[in-house]
């Protein structure tokens, strides 16, 4: 801030001095702009509306929900770099787009809040915004507030970003502690519907950005990645963590609790393990996101939607709606 202001006066102060020198550097006459006219429809527009996804609807139509179901999946993503082939809503557009997929076949509203997440790790990467834990969990424990005031009553906070993962859970618990609403991690809920996956052999270090991820953007998002553009990381961790990396390949949990601890850290804390310490494009991966295919994405979009849709079958059953 005092910065700024320095700099601001200096600014003001050289004008004051050479104001014909400033202004003929600055002032460039603009070139003729011809009359813009649009299509007669928005080429931009979006095609139609997606059942029970909040933004599309009326309010009417929110009325009209609210007497079949009080359940809403609230998608916490992030805007945040994944390598020059991903698009940088990557994570709030998957998490949307699962939530949306999922309320097609399961009556529950897809209310999306805040497009970015706490991501500060990602910042050397240009487009990556963040927002303090802070300040994410108030605005999501407000806005789910307002929805309680209307008759909601039950939230899925689906978390899309491993950075979230910790206010989300703050967020759920906010919710049961001081609300009248009922919240759980979709996350959590799921674990128990989802199908094992065959095999238990060491797997690649695909964390961020890498062939997984790619994947489901492909599924979910096809026309906004950038398949020509990827490629494999050189990737650069500090010693003692490039030498955890066998053991996390390996699945060791604890290996991966530690590793973790540190990894993917802002650069303030002094660990060198930022993304752009640690990778060269942003992918975090020893995989080449090249690779990546959208039926991979589609089997693991595939195997969510049936584990959130039991769980929230499992849950009406347990709890039918009006029950105080
Ligand atoms: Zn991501």
């Amino acid at each position: 801030m005092k910065n700024a202001m320095l700099v601001s006066t200096a600014a003001l102060f050289v004008a004051a001095l050479a104001p014909s020198t400033v202004s003929a550097q600055s002032q460039k006459a603009p070139p003729d702009r011809t009359w813009i006219t649009l299509p007669e429809a928005n080429p931009l527009a979006t095609p139609h509306k997606t059942k029970n996804y909040l933004p599309e609807m009326t309010w009417t139509e929110v009325a009209e929900f609210l007497k079949r179901s009080d359940m809403v999946i609230i998608p916490v993503g992030s805007i945040e770099q994944h390598g020059p082939q991903g698009p940088l809503g990557t994570d709030f557009l998957n998490g949307t787009e699962e939530a949306k997929l999922v309320a097609q076949y399961a009556d529950v509203l897809v209310a999306p809040i805040l497009m970015v997440g706490n991501s500060p790790y990602h910042l050397g990467f240009p487009g990556t915004i963040s927002l303090s834990t802070e300040t994410i969990q108030k605005v999501y424990v407000e806005a789910i507030e307002s929805m309680i005031g209307q008759g909601f009553k039950r939230f899925l906070i689906l978390n899309a970003h491993g950075g979230n993962q910790a206010t989300t859970k703050f967020i759920v618990d906010r919710i049961n502690q001081e609300t009248p609403g009922i919240a759980v991690d979709l996350g959590e809920a799921i674990r128990p519907f989802m199908k094992q996956a065959a095999g238990t052999g060491p797997k690649p270090f695909d964390r961020h950005g890498g062939v997984n991820e790619t994947s489901s953007s492909l599924y979910l998002q096809p026309g906004l990645v950038n398949l020509d553009a990827a490629r494999r990381a050189k990737l650069k961790l500090p010693p003692h963590l490039e030498a955890m990396v066998p053991a996390v390949k390996a699945g060791d949990p604890t290996a991966t609790l530690v590793f973790l601890a540190e990894a993917l850290k802002q650069k303030s804390t002094g660990k060198g393990t930022a993304t752009d310490d640690m990778t060269d494009i942003g992918v975090w991966s020893e995989l080449d996101p090249a690779t990546a295919t959208a039926e991979q994405g589609r089997a693991d979009s595939e195997k969510f939607v049936n584990a959130a849709v039991r769980f929230i079958e499992k849950w009406q059953a347990l709890r039918p709606i009006n029950v105080d």
